[in-house]
Order: structure tokens, then sequence, then C-alpha cells
């Protein structure tokens, strides 16, 4: 990281003209971006890059769990990161001279995992498609592609769950906690396997990168028997991390005229608190698709099942010396 920067003159190149065979179709990538993406190229990456450290960062570790703060204080560089617009030399050159900053030292140690988990993907770049612990390989059977509908087009009835799937719709982005929560919802609240919904994540997001991607969706999965088992309660993130429901109502428009403490759970309003705000719970928004609570406690309970077996900590063991301790 700390090497020189190797700047390429363009201009020496010996450029050639190359003919595109028809058969092969390129991308019209206009047709793709969204008015609401960050735009690309190198020079809007370095003004993401100079905005946030002139003031974006302030709040960066208090924010970064945060739906909507996250947008402004998260440096925001993955997807110029992904495309190659910067390499990750020059952000760290860039910012190490502010290493006494403690938001800007949080944020350069996540460059630093970006490294380390592009480097484990290069390693076993089968993780696209495989458990990276075998013992975890028939525990989620019963695909069902209705619930991983209602879960993509953000209609399961569970307000901040739709919100971060319509936003990640429109914009591209989701903020960390958010990412892994719905990635939490369809496999432990919905028991649906990653590999039915890892390729519709790889798709809308826009800093799309394999060796973060897949690895992130195998440990929220909880499919590598290393990592802590996280189950987010979608409904405790929502009060805790949107207490407004700004971020709720922003991309729920059907939620915007209920009051702030109905938003996160608005299956619980009264009849007469309906009438009142003008709203109908499964007609103007559904019923949760799925009882969190009761959803939650089994899938704990499968899964902590296979994570006490041998097997499981046979594949763990392997994985660490593999990844970890060579
Ligand atoms: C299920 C899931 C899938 C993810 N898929 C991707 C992906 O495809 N591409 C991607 O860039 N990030 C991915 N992430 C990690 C993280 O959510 C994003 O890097 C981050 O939200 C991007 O916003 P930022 O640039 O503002 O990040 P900042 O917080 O400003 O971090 C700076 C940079 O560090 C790197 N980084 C941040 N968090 C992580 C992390 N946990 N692991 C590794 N590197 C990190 C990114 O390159 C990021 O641009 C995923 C996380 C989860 C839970």
């Amino acid at each position: 990281m700390k090497s020189e920067i190797v700047i390429t003159d363009l201009d020496s190149i010996n450029k050639q003209k190359v003919q595109i065979p028809s058969s092969i179709k390129l991308l019209n990538l206009k047709h793709i971006a969204k008015k609401n993406f960050q735009p690309g190229g190198e020079t809007y990456a370095w003004m993401y890059v100079k905005s946030f450290l002139k003031s974006r960062h302030i709040g960066y570790t208090k924010n970064i769990s945060r739906p909507n703060e996250s947008r402004i204080s998260c440096s925001r560089l993955s997807p110029y990161l992904a495309y190659g617009n910067l390499s990750s030399r020059q952000i760290y050159q860039f910012f190490n001279r502010s290493t006494k900053n403690r938001d800007i030292k949080n944020f350069l140690s996540r460059l630093q995992w970006r490294c380390h988990f592009m480097q484990k993907f290069d390693d076993e770049p089968e993780m696209e498609f495989k458990n990276i612990n075998k013992a975890y390989d028939t525990i989620r059977n019963n695909y069902d592609e209705n619930l991983l509908i209602r879960w993509k087009e953000g209609i399961t009835g569970i307000p901040i769950i739709d919100a971060c799937m319509r936003c990640l719709d429109q914009t591209g982005y989701l903020n960390f906690r958010m990412r892994a929560m719905i990635v939490s919802f369809a496999a432990f609240n919905l028991w649906q396997d990653w590999k039915n919904f890892s390729h519709h994540l790889a798709k809308k997001f826009l800093d799309y990168e394999p060796g973060i991607h897949y690895s992130q969706i195998q440990m929220q999965s909880a499919v590598t028997g290393i990592n802590t088992v996280r189950i987010y309660n979608p409904v405790k993130n929502s009060i805790d991390l949107d207490p407004k429901g700004e971020f709720i109502k922003k991309w729920l428009p059907e939620l915007s005229n209920i009051p702030s403490e109905n938003v996160h759970q608005p299956w619980k309003m009264t009849l007469i608190e309906q009438q009142m705000y003008d709203f109908q719970i499964g007609k103007d928004y559904p019923n949760p698709i799925v009882d969190i609570d009761l959803s939650r406690k089994e899938a704990s309970n499968k899964i902590w099942e296979i994570k006490k077996t041998a097997k499981s900590k046979y594949f763990g063991k392997k994985i660490l010396n593999k990844h970890v301790n060579s």
C-alpha cells in the first residue's frame, strides 16, 4: 500500500484498432444505470474522496449502521473501487496522513478487510457456488420462489426489509448493516438457501465485488461454521437505527401518512388507528409473510444443531488453517 503509484501514460501506449465480432453483444450500460445511481468515472471518484476527507467522514463510526445517515457519512467509494476508477492504494495514500482521526482510521481498516476478502476469494473462487463448510450443505432444501419474489420486490410486510429492497433497486446501494439484515432475513426468517438469492443481490449492488459479496453472504447465512451466528431482528434494527422511520417512509410511500411509532410494525395498528390514518393493513400494505420471532427461534435451533457437530468443527478448522492461520 505504501509503494509508489505508477501513472500510466496512455498516449505512449501502442494502440490498435480492434474489430469486435458481431457475435459479441456489448452491454448498453445506459439502459441499466438508473437516475439515483452514483455517477461513474475517475473525476467523480476523486470528488467523493475529497468530500469525505473534508467533512463527510465526521460521524462515520457513529452512523455506519444507520440506513439514512450512512449514505452521507460513509465514503461511498465502493463502486469506484469495484470498477477500478481508483485503486485502494491511491485511497490509502491520500488518507494516510489523517490516521490520527478515529473515523478515518476505522474507514482505512475496512479497506484492509477488502483486500483480505478478495485474497480469500482468489484462493477459493468456488465459494460463489458452494458452502465453504460442507457440514451445511443440506440444511436449506425448501426453495420457495414465492417467498423470494416477495423479498426481491420489497413486499414482505416488514417495512425495514421492504424499504431496503426498494432502495437497493433504485440506488444500487445499502450500508453494511442493512445488507447483512436483508441476507439474514432471507436466510433465517425465510429459511432460503443463499445460492438462490446471491446472484440477485450481485446484480443489484452497484459496487458488486465477488470477493466481499460471497464471503459476506456465507457469513450472514451462518454456513461457515467459524463466524458468530447473527440473526438480525428487523424490528429492533428498524426502531434502533431508523427511529423516526424516515428511511422507511422515503422508500415506502404507502406508509408515509402513518405516525413514526407505528411505522416499524404497522400490523400492530388497531382498527381505530387504521381508520384515523386512512390506512388499511392487508390492503394498502401487506401483512408480514412470516412470524419474525417464531422463524428466528426455529432458525437458531437448526443452525446451532449443526454448528455443534464434529463435522462442522472439522471443516471449520480446515477453513481457519487455509485462510487465517496460514
Ligand atoms: C451481504 C453483503 C454483501 C456485500 N457485498 C459487497 C460488494 O459486493 N462490494 C463491496 O464493495 N462491498 C460489499 N459489502 C461490504 C459493505 O457493505 C460495503 O463495502 C460498504 O457498504 C460500501 O460502502 P462505502 O464505500 O461507503 O464503505 P466504507 O464504510 O466507506 O468503507 C470503505 C471501503 O472499505 C471496503 N469495505 C467496507 N466494508 C467492508 C467489509 N465488511 N468487508 C470488506 N470490505 C469492506 C469497501 O471497499 C468500501 O468501499 C457487502 C456486505 C454484506 C453484508
